[in-house]
């Protein structure tokens, strides 16, 4: 086709391709869900409806960008990992974050209905879409371990917070204030010793986040000829297990091969 003399535009359209051989963290994240949750009536702290919303979203993100080889999700916000050598939009900058959360959104509002059958989407939810560059395995790694100890220490307060509103009786007010300066050891021996609640009894989904990950299984399959056989699938699953210790690497030699 013959080129029009606007064409020279395009010129400054700008290269953002990432770092080639590096981990590629797109992270997302619901934009004023203080407010979305409460519109939308969410248990607090912890709504698990809204959690399997995000999951399953984020199993639609995956299903549709396979170099992702792992993906961890707590509260209002989902990270995604792309492999070292992701070739995915030669590795273009805006075209993984807008494809990728794009994506997201359209399948957590085209999902929720399923997890919030009585519950109408009152406005079109929006969340917002980062990608940093990871140079090493460890790095790459701690970025995980970063987010699930803030689930933890997140899920830790907001668990005492609601607590000491839904149980005790306090205003948010003073539930913050009670709350002020405590450690971890302080609030377990809050939740048991006024409450008789083991924190560690708490959902796991709650304390530990989502985990998705690739895993083969053998499922069956008719072949053209009719007879039925055996084939292996890739599926995405999710797991709510500690990431932090060697352990969950070691067993998936794969992921940081
Ligand atoms: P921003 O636009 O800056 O991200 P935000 O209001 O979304 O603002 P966040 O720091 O992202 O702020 O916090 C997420 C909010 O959504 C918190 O108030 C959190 O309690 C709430 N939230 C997220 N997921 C759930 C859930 N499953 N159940 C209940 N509340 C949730
Ligand atoms: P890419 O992912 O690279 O953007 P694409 O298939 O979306 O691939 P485009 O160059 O964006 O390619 O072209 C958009 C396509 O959608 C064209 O085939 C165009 O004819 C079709 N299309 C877009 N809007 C309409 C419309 N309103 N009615 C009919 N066809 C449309
Ligand atoms: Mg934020
Ligand atoms: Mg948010
Ligand atoms: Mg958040
Ligand atoms: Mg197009």
């Amino acid at each position: 086709m013959a080129k029009s003399q606007y064409e020279y535009v395009r010129q400054f359209e700008q290269n953002d391709s990432l770092l080639p051989a590096t981990w590629l963290v797109v992270r997302i994240d619901g934009q004023g869900f203080t407010k979305f949750t409460t519109r939308h009536g969410f248990t607090k702290p912890n709504d698990i409806r809204a959690l399997h919303l995000m999951n399953r979203s984020a199993k639609e993100v995956m299903e549709s960008m396979t170099e992702i080889v792992i993906s961890y999700g707590q509260s209002d916000e989902y990270s995604f990992v792309f492999s070292k050598d992701a070739k995915a939009y030669d590795r273009r900058a805006s075209k993984l974050i807008t494809l990728l959360v794009s994506r997201f959104t359209s399948a957590y509002v085209y999902y929720w209905s399923e997890f919030f059958p009585d519950t109408k989407l009152q406005f079109p939810p929006a969340f917002d879409s980062r990608v940093v560059q990871y140079p090493s395995d460890r790095i790459m790694r701690d970025y995980l371990c970063w987010r699930q100890v803030d689930c933890h220490i997140n899920n830790m307060y907001n668990t005492c917070f609601w607590t000491l509103v839904n149980k005790g009786g306090m205003s948010n007010k003073d539930a913050e204030k009670r709350l002020s300066g405590t450690l971890s050891s302080d609030k377990n021996e809050l939740l048991f010793g006024e409450f008789g609640i083991n924190y560690n009894d708490e959902k796991e989904i709650f304390k530990k986040g989502s985990v998705l990950v690739r895993e083969n299984t053998l499922v069956d399959v008719t072949t053209p000829e009719g007879k039925c056989a055996k084939r292996t699938k890739s599926t995405v699953v999710i797991l709510h297990c500690d990431i932090i210790r060697d352990q969950f690497w070691n067993d998936r030699p794969e992921l940081t091969r």
